[in-house]
Order: C-alpha cells, then sequence, then structure tokens
C-alpha cells in the first residue's frame, strides 16, 4: 500500500507531538515539527533523534535506517514552511479557542486538499470544525501516552468529515504500526469517557478519606492488572492536560454529577505540582 500521507507537520512540540513525529517519521513520511516556542521544537527533535540512537545501539534499527529517519525528521520555524503538508497533526494546549486559531491559520497556508487533525483528548471535533472552511477534511485522531509504546489510535469523525479522510487516516495509522479504533465525536470519545470511572472516582475516595492515592494506584496495579495506577497516570498525563480533559468532559455532559471535577486536582494545578514533566505531582521525580 502507498503511504498515506507523505508530507506530513505536527503542530505542539511536547509530550505527544514529538512521539507523534516519531512514529510518522518511522512509517516514512518526511515530518515537519513545529511549536510556538522555537526552543521546544528542536528539544523535541533532539530528543526524538536520542530515541533513534538507543534503538540503534540496541540492535532494533539499522544505522541506515536511523540516518534516514533523522534527515526526513525537520523542524519549522513558521506556519508557512508547512505549506506542501498533505496532514497536519495538531497537539498543542487543550484549550478550544486556541486550537480553533491555529487551524484557521492553517488552512491559509494549506492546499484545499490537506487534511487537519486534532489529537484533543476531549474537545468536541464538531465545534473546531465549525470555526473551518473546510470541515470535511477535519477530524480527530487521538494518540495516547507515550505515543511509540501504545498501541491504539482513536479515529474520530465530525459530523462533516469526509468518510474519506476517515479511511484515508486509519489507512496512515496502519502504516505507524498502531490499531485505529473508530470513536463517535462524544465527550471524551471511548478512552477518556471509560476513564472516568478510573480517574475521577479515584480522586472522589481520596477525598472522602477512604484510602490514599498510594494504596488505590497499588492495588488497582497488583489486584486489577493495570499497567499504571490511576494517579501514576495523572502523573505522566500532566494536571495541565488532565484537569482541562476532566473539566472539558463534565461541562459537555451538562454538569453530569457523575464527573464532576475535584478540588485536588483544581489545586495541585494551581500550585503547578502537574506531574512528572515538572519533577513533582502525586509523586516526586529526580
Ligand atoms: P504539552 O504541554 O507537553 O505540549 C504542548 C506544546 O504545544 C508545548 O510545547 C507548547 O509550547 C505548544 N503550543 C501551545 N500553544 C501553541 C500554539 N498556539 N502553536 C504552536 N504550539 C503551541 O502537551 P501534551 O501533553 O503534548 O498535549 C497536547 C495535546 O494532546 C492536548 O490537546 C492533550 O489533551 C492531548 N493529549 C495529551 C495526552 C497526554 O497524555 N499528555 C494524551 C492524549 C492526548
Amino acid at each position: 500500500m502507498t503511504l498515506a500521507f507523505n508530507k506530513v507537520a505536527v503542530i505542539g512540540a511536547g509530550a505527544m507531538g514529538r512521539g507523534i513525529a516519531q512514529i510518522a517519521t518511522q512509517a516514512g513520511s518526511q515530518v515537519w515539527l513545529y511549536d510556538a516556542q522555537p526552543e521546544a521544537t528542536r528539544k523535541a527533535r533532539e530528543a526524538v533523534c536520542q530515541q533513534w540512537d538507543k534503538l540503534l545501539e540496541k540492535g532494533r534499527l539499522t544505522a541506515e535506517a536511523v540516518a534516514g529517519h533523522k534527515a526526513r525528521l525537520l523542524e519549522a520555524t513558521s506556519l508557512q514552511d508547512l505549506a506542501g503538508c498533505e496532514l497536519v497533526v495538531e497537539a498543542i494546549v487543550e484549550k478550544i479557542e486556541v486550537k480553533k486559531a491555529v487551524f484557521t491559520d492553517l488552512e491559509k497556508v494549506l492546499a484545499p486538499s490537506a487534511v487537519l487533525v486534532t489529537n484533543t483528548s476531549s474537545l468536541s471535533v464538531t465545534a473546531i470544525a465549525a470555526a473551518l472552511q473546510r470541515p470535511a477534511n477535519f477530524a480527530g485522531y487521538h494518540f495516547f501516552n507515550p505515543v511509540p509504546l501504545m498501541k491504539v489510535v482513536e479515529v474520530i469523525a465530525g459530523l462533516k468529515t469526509d468518510p474519506a479522510v476517515c479511511q484515508r487516516l486509519t489507512d496512515y495509522a496502519r502504516q505507524m504500526g498502531l490499531t485505529p479504533v473508530n470513536a463517535q465525536d462524544t465527550p471524551g470519545f471511548i478512552v477518556n469517557h471509560a476513564g472516568r470511572g478510573y480517574g475521577t472516582e479515584a480522586l472522589r475516595i481520596v477525598s472522602e478519606g477512604i484510602a490514599d492515592f498510594a494504596t488505590i494506584d497499588r492495588i488497582l496495579r497488583d489486584q486489577m492488572g493495570f499497567k499504571l495506577g490511576p494517579f501514576e497516570l495523572f502523573d505522566l498525563t500532566a494536571l495541565d492536560v488532565s484537569h482541562h480533559v476532566i473539566e472539558s468532559i463534565y461541562h459537555q455532559y451538562y454538569e453530569e454529577p457523575r464527573y464532576r471535577p475535584n478540588v485536588i486536582t483544581a489545586q495541585r494545578l494551581a500550585a503547578g505540582v502537574v506531574g512528572k514533566k515538572v519533577g513533582d505531582g502525586f509523586y516526586k521525580y529526580e
């Protein structure tokens, strides 16, 4: 099968963007990374190259493959650099107005046939598309953290998405080595909706004094077979992402009490104690 997208851009070079750029490059695409902070773009590209060097050391990639990947992963310094891209994956801050503004700017520089996707965890794909001139070419493409290790990606059609666009994204997901799952455009899609029982309920157990967070993590790992407990997952995802996701799902479901956010994550977010990426979360990191 020919590659579904040869030229791909990833906007936002944080935890998710760098992982998406890595697997898209590995699939054979030419990939441009772009971040509002040029320093973040440079650091992300460096981190991905280090991953490939490690895979080379372990004998899981050849020197030729690593050289090819590095040559195909480029840093963009402005949206103009992305003009020739066939697919743009957005992985920036989880705020709808900021995402809409980026997509509106992108539509001005890209060819009309370009496909735009959002890696949003919880926002409505249809609502973002409403700001665009070509909603048929827009979809959700929801990856999981850490991207190079996780197998699933949710492919989400908005109300006006062309089914052919979803098919192309599904094909590309397989070319990146992922298992695509079609999800409806509902708050949290499948994984983050099902995850309400896991994260929000665990917070409630802590706030009611039933058990502390470390005990909940340990039990869910050891007894229920989860790879990470809910608080370990909060730390990995980071509260500046997951608290916004919790709030967004709650509001989109018209303040459904089951999904009510918790002051624990609100306070920790306000204090900047957001998780592993800052070395301090529910747990401490060196
Ligand atoms: P992050 O904070 O690690 O990275 C976001 C990056 O976007 C930052 O480098 C920031 O400088 C950049 N950015 C912000 N505004 C920008 C703009 N207007 N233009 C260009 N760059 C901009 O965040 P993340 O964890 O990578 O999450 C990104 C998106 O992916 C969010 O929508 C989040 O909900 C979603 N997501 C996150 C996870 C997770 O576990 N962290 C999982 C799935 C989906």
